[in-house]
């Protein structure tokens, strides 16, 4: 197969900067946990980040323990972009993460300065890159010092492997403390990524959504469609080739509660009455307030990117919308 991507790719998507930083990330992008491991098919992934390219989304999020197999989504990615993307580099934001168990014995996981300069070795071999663009500690470690895992990224950047660092799933005290650190040691550290949608508002009770806003800090929200129960997906029972059906590990038919259908099925309804899927009016949710940069969407298939991206067409909330999707989530 030779790829052209799309001449128009940049006519439509919107870019919003990474907090304060010159970085420019497309609203929406594109997350590799799922459907990127050994048990997706090559061709799967190849047509879901060629429609996600032609459309604009330059950004790719990864981490180290991706897969199945943890490591295999980075290969894969590694694989895509050597084979199709290779003149497209300097188009396209990779990030990857540590933090998660990714080998066996004391030095494969948490926070230490050991564990995350090896994985970030380990991630550019299989990625196929010379550096990524954003470096992530993936969750907070209360067990190691703040300044050995800060003083890690730093030198991750310093080394030349990465030009941006990031945190992921940290709270607004420990980000207040951890930019303090990285801001002496001027280490252009410009992104939160924290999962975020209509029914996990814990950015907002965490500190971490005001306090990122105040430092000037980016916000990229992961699982945005809460795993796929903010889509039309569930409405009419647990589809074959669902997440839930199909790749149990993160989420169960459990989640899908009476209780949570019924919230579903009612937001749907206030989507349709704003000409929205349920899908298109969760992301534009998300974005309506400009305090957060990127909606990191995860896909089966090429078509949810095109529907995903059909919310950008409008983000504005009136007030009493807001509040009636509150009362119905809440
Ligand atoms: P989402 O909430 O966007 O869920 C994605 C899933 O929802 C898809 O795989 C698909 O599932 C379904 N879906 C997506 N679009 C539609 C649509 N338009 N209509 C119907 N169904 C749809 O995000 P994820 O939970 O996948 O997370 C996204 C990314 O965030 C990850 O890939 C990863 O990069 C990042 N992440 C980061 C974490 C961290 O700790 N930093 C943790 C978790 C995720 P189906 O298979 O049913 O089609």
């Amino acid at each position: 197969t030779v790829y052209t991507p799309s001449p128009n790719r940049y006519d439509s998507m919107t870019y919003n900067h990474a907090g304060e930083s010159g970085l420019k990330l497309p609203a929406i992008s594109l997350g590799f946990w799922h459907n990127f491991g050994d048990t997706t098919p090559y061709d799967t992934m190849r047509r879901i980040v060629f429609t996600a390219f032609d459309n604009g989304i330059t950004h790719f999020d990864l981490a180290n323990n991706y897969g199945p197999e943890p490591g295999s989504a980075e290969k894969n990615c590694g694989r895509l972009l050597h084979e199709y993307f290779h003149h497209h580099r300097d188009e396209l934001i990779i990030s990857t993460k540590a933090g998660y168990e990714m080998w066996t014995g004391p030095y494969g996981d948490l926070g230490s300065r050991k564990y995350l300069l090896a994985s970030l070795d380990q991630s550019l071999k299989r990625l196929n890159l010379d550096y990524v663009d954003i470096f992530y500690h993936h969750h907070m470690d209360p067990s190691t010092p703040l300044e050995e895992t800060m003083g890690a990224l730093a030198t991750a950047v310093n080394s030349g492997k990465a030009l941006y660092v990031g945190l992921s799933n940290y709270d607004g005290p420990t980000l207040e403390k951890a930019t303090a650190i990285l801001d002496e040691m001027h280490v252009p550290f410009i992104i939160n990524q924290n999962r975020y949608n209509i029914f996990d508002r814990t950015v907002e009770r965490n500190g971490l959504k005001e306090t990122a806003h105040r430092l000037g800090k980016g916000l990229i929200t992961f699982s945005p469609l809460a795993q796929g129960l903010l889509t039309n997906r569930y409405l009419n029972g647990v589809p074959a080739d669902s997440r839930i059906a199909h790749d149990g590990r993160f989420l169960q038919q459990s989640a899908l509660t009476p209780e949570r259908l019924q919230q579903i099925r009612d937001l749907n309804d206030l989507a349709a009455e704003r000409g929205q899927t349920l899908a298109e009016m969760s992301l534009a949710w998300l974005l309506h307030d400009g305090m957060v940069a990127s909606v990191l969407v995860g896909a089966s298939r090429p078509q949810q990117l095109i529907d995903n991206i059909g919310a950008l067409r409008n983000t504005s909330f009136s007030d009493e919308e807001l509040r009636r999707i509150d009362k119905i989530s809440l």
